[in-house]
């Protein structure tokens, strides 16, 4: 099968005629074969978006509206075929895919549908001096929109429905790691009515096709979601060229647990907070901080449940599938031996885990380690994999102080029920999303980005369809 790009709302095989191997990770075999475009193909879909911007830009509200609330209708009655693709090409568990991935693909366009019939601009009397302003949002005209492969269809959704409610066409690439989904959306778009050329789609590596959407001088902004290096690098090479530029990008997230915390429900939020998706969700809490006197029950009782987390072939009931690759597994492989050589203890997992039947399978035990000093690296450093620290905090100052003595800044959760030290602690603490007794509960009008080395801007709501415009201000000056 051959992952084909979908160009001015057809499919087509990259111009250079190079395909790579895609794998499927519960059985380590390749399974597809994914276009390795350039950047012959990016100019193509640039030519395509940009033939397609004045009509596109120029449709009704509601007739944008409308489309993409079909969009939204079609995903939704592609249910279990899309959450099949998504769980095979990315090791996720299928019930998570269906409950999760592809309702939230749907809710992304059917929540922007709506955004757009929503969005106003300011006007601003100028009193005295006889003028009025009012805020024109415009479209940008091309914009590039580049995803990940921990939630596939759900953060390439979360990008392309904002951008094409507000009236852009856009050059899209999802993860070379975890095409399927963005490949299959695009029959979706064609069955929708989305005119030709408005999403397109390309498929291949980051520095080959996704470096050319970034270096295109007519994509205007770029709307991106991966790690933090690559993050950096895509900001030294569009920040010359002033491009518009939101960038969501990797996390080290707290959980600080307070004694007077409703026990029972923490340590149940906490399990999934710590392995959904095996630890491959940015906003995953992987250092947890637990106060003193409530450690050692902590400690008992999380490392209990963890052990009786099930692994296996993501088609069946399991809590946990396979990690998206073999390098990957081998990279949180690689920090669980770090841990270890800090001196930090293995208190469950750490293993690799053979799946009879699926013996090449990337599967991994969810491992936690006790760590004894909040700084070292496993501590430190992003592992994206369902690996998680735990230390003790002595009092509300020092959790502060360890919560924030990281780079990064992209979402925390608290447990307690004392709200001065909620209200507190949400103040200081350095991140873009703080969930209080309760985590991943979100509303999609919410302000959604990360601080410090997380990265800048915010998705979400009206602030992305603030991104995906331009405000022009018109000052128009009257008689009396
Ligand atoms: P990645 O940075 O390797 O890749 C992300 C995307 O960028 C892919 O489509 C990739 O092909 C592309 N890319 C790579 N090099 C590029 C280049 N030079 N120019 C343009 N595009 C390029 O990240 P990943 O491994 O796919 O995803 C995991 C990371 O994403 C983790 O760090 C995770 O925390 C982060 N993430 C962040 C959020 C968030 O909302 N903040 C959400 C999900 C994942």
């Amino acid at each position: 099968m051959k992952i084909q790009n979908y160009i001015n709302g057809e499919y087509c095989d990259p111009v250079n005629g190079n395909w790579m191997d895609n794998y499927e990770p519960a059985n380590g075999k390749v399974y597809s074969q994914i276009a390795n475009s350039d950047s012959t193909d990016i100019e193509n879909a640039y030519e395509s978006a940009k033939a397609a911007f004045s009509s596109w830009s120029n449709t009704t509200i509601e007739e944008r509206s409308r489309i993409l609330l079909k969009v939204s209708e079609l995903i939704e009655a592609n249910l279990d075929r899309l959450a099949q693709a998504e769980s095979k090409d990315n090791g996720k568990p299928l019930s998570l895919a269906k409950k999760v991935d592809i309702p939230r693909a749907s809710a992304n366009f059917r929540f922007f549908a709506n955004a757009i019939t929503q969005f106003s601009s300011e006007a601003h009397e100028s009193v005295g001096l006889n003028s009025m302003n009012f805020t024109l949002r415009q479209p940008i005209g091309v914009v590039g929109c580049i995803s990940p492969w921990n939630l596939p269809l759900y953060l390439f959704t979360w990008k392309v429905a904002p951008a094409i409610a507000a009236g852009n066409t856009v050059v899209a690439k999802p993860s070379e790691v975890t095409p399927m989904t963005a490949y299959l959306l695009g029959e979706i778009l064609t069955e929708a009515g989305l005119p030709p050329g408005v999403l397109n789609i390309v498929h291949g590596e980051g520095p080959l096709a996704g470096q050319a959407i970034v270096e295109h001088p007519g994509i205007k902004a770029i709307s991106f979601t991966g790690g933090t290096k690559t993050g950096e690098h895509l900001a030294r090479t569009a920040a010359p060229m002033f491009k518009k530029l939101s960038l969501e990008l990797g996390g080290k997230n707290p959980n600080l647990i307070f004694a007077d915390c409703n026990y029972e429900e923490m340590l149940k939020v906490t399990v999934r907070s710590s392995f959904a998706n095996q630890g491959q969700i940015c906003l995953c809490g992987s250092r947890i901080f637990v106060e003193e006197s409530l450690y050692p029950k902590f400690k008992k009782d999380f490392v209990e449940k963890v052990k009786s987390l099930k692994v296996g072939h993501p088609s069946k009931e399991v809590n946990l599938g396979a990690v998206v690759s073999q390098p990957h597994l081998e990279k949180v492989l690689s920090y669980i031996q770090l841990g270890e050589e800090e001196g930090g203890k293995i208190l469950c997992g750490g293993s690799r885990t053979i799946v009879e039947g699926f013996e090449e399978g990337y599967y991994l035990e969810p491992t936690v380690i006790e760590v004894f000093d909040d700084q070292c690296r496993v501590n430190q450093e992003e592992i994206f994999g369902p690996v998680v620290t735990i230390m003790p905090f002595k009092d509300e100052a020092d959790a502060l102080a360890k919560a924030n003595g990281v780079k990064y800044g992209l979402s925390s959760t608290i447990w307690t029920k004392d709200m001065d030290r909620i209200m507190r602690i949400s103040k200081s603490i350095e991140a873009g999303i703080v969930w209080v007794n309760t985590w991943l509960n979100r509303d999609l009008r919410t302000p959604f980005g990360g601080v410090k080395a997380s990265g800048v801007g915010r998705e979400g709501g009206f602030e992305a369809l603030r991104f995906f415009t331009e405000a022009k201000n018109i000052c128009i000056k009257y008689e009396h």
